[in-house]
């Protein structure tokens, strides 16, 4: 069994539904890569996997877990979760103090937080940041340690609602060449095809709500006539 399992997964808010009937599995170490347009629930699917909001039909399991109340602590110290708006993901006051934060969290020891702070900036070639305020970083800069708070977390599955969104050509690159870097399953929601191509192996193609299509990336984005019909 993959390490995401989504088993006739539907969702509304209030009388919307949001999430029809999605059902796919996702395998350990695959980068993964859910399109879709603007509203078509990439976010709340999101919401789903982290036990964020409850599903009101099917099933979500993680690493064979189900998604649901007393299993929640264990199923999200394995996940680790990049938002869309890197300012809803940070609160501290510097660099080190966000990197820091989650680890003491976690009880870990002392020396063990400094090496693990090091160790993560300079994975991300972020050293130079460590003691700057957060309040005075570029957005580029914000989204590097926002992925660097998580994966100092070592996560094995990584969420990342649109990790390019908003970036400037340089900095989207920087974020590629990161995501390629680091081993774990990554499961990346986001229209921007060509990031999705250049980092995932395979695509969920959703539509309001719906499982559209399921396949190779190069095989669906190279598709011109299916995500243009599909507003993509
Ligand atoms: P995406 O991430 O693909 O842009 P979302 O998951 O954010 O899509 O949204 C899917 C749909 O759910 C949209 O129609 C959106 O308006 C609706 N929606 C999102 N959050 C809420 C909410 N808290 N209450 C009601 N509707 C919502």
């Amino acid at each position: 069994m993959g390490i995401i399992n989504c088993k006739n997964v539907s969702f509304s808010y209030e009388k919307s539904k949001v999430i029809d009937n999605i059902s796919f599995e996702i395998e350990k170490s695959e980068n993964v890569g859910i399109i879709g347009a603007n509203g078509s629930g990439k976010t709340t699917l999101f919401k789903l996997l982290l036990g964020l909001e409850n599903t009101t039909e099917g099933i979500i399991k993680i690493d064979n877990l189900e998604v649901k109340k007393g299993n929640l602590n264990e199923i999200r110290s394995k996940m680790g979760y990049l938002f869309q708006d890197s300012d809803n993901q940070l609160f501290m006051n510097t660099v080190e103090d966000e990197i820091s934060f989650a680890l003491y969290n976690y009880d870990i020891e002392e020396n063990e937080i400094k090496n693990r702070v090091d160790y993560t900036l300079e994975k991300l070639d972020i050293k130079e940041l460590k003691d700057r305020k957060i309040i005075n970083l570029s957005g580029g800069e914000k989204k590097l340690v926002a992925i660097a708070s998580i994966i100092a977390m070592k996560p094995e599955i990584l969420l990342l609602d649109e990790p390019t969104n908003a970036l400037d050509p340089k900095y989207r690159r920087i974020i590629i060449k990161i995501l390629n870097d680091i081993n774990c399953t990554k499961i990346i929601a986001s229209h921007d095809l060509d990031m999705i191509s250049k980092t995932c192996s395979r695509v969920i193609f959703i539509h309001k709500g719906k499982v559209i299509k399921i396949g190779n990336s190069k095989e669906v984005l190279s598709d011109e006539e299916f995500l243009r019909k599909y507003d993509l």
